[in-house]
């Protein structure tokens, strides 16, 4: 696994909107740190500038103590696995969806991935099973089964770095909760960057920091942040 820092990272959308106003932290290796804070606090921004999607216009985020400004935006998404809140699959079978990005994959690596983000559990009754087409003209997935498909995607990819934003912020509680369990399953080991608006969600966080208007306002553990308030 491997390192991701920010150091005094600033950024604006607009010159006169300054977003980000001075981040620093350090996810160590294998650790996993949560960014909690209200709506518009800039949480989703920290995910972008970290694929590059932009820049940041002051300080610079390291990888490894690399500076990521000289790494390529491929090779980020290779080291990087990303679950969104709301997966968008293509409208393909589960088994490509699954594949994606690791076309390379035998059949039992796919299944153990499958296996673990427990996709079984909707597509076992089916006599096609991966070769089920999902989306338009096929099977409509609810929220909790694409986040599996995203999950095993996550698992088959193996990324050293991983991002969860707001991963399960769209499903009903019950199945946020078995969402959440697989998600810390693929968290585990890997340098993880979780988003979420809400302190619970992020119970096993090594360091949980709290932003707000773009400035790091508290940081600490979930027992040290519930204690003060
Ligand atoms: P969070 O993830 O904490 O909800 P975001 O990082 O998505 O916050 O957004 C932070 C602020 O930046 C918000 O005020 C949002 O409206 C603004 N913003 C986000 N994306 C853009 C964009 N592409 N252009 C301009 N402003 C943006
Ligand atoms: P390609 O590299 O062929 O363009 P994609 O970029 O669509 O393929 O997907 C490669 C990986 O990049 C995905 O598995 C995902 O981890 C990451 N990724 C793609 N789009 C985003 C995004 N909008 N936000 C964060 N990560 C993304």
């Amino acid at each position: 696994s491997a390192e991701v820092r920010f150091e005094d990272v600033r950024f604006a959308y607009n010159p006169d909107r300054p977003i980000l106003r001075g981040i620093s932290f350090a996810v160590p290796p294998g650790k996993t740190v949560a960014i909690v804070g209200p709506s518009g606090a800039g949480k989703s921004t920290l995910s972008r500038l970290l694929f590059r999607f932009y820049e940041p216009q002051g300080g610079r985020i390291l990888i490894d103590g690399q500076d990521i400004a000289a790494v390529r935006q491929d090779s980020l998404r290779a080291a990087i696995g990303m679950v969104p809140q709301d997966t968008v699959l293509f409208n393909d079978t589960i088994g490509y969806n699954i594949r994606y990005g690791r076309w390379d994959a035998g059949e039992a690596e796919v299944r153990e991935a499958a296996r673990l983000a427990q996709i079984d559990r909707f597509v076992s009754g089916l006599p096609e099973g991966y070769d089920t087409p999902v989306g338009e003209r096929g099977l409509k997935l609810s929220g909790g089964e694409k986040q599996r498909v995203a999950i095993a995607r996550t698992i088959l990819k193996s990324p050293p770095i991983l991002v969860l934003d707001e991963a399960t912020s769209a499903l009903d509680s019950f199945t946020e909760r078995e969402i959440q369990d697989a998600l810390d399953r693929v968290a585990r080991g890997r340098t993880t960057l979780v988003i979420a608006h809400r302190l619970s969600t992020v119970v096993n966080a090594d360091e949980i920091l709290v932003l707000d208007r773009g400035v790091i306002v508290e940081r600490g553990d979930h027992a040290g942040l519930l204690a003060a308030g």
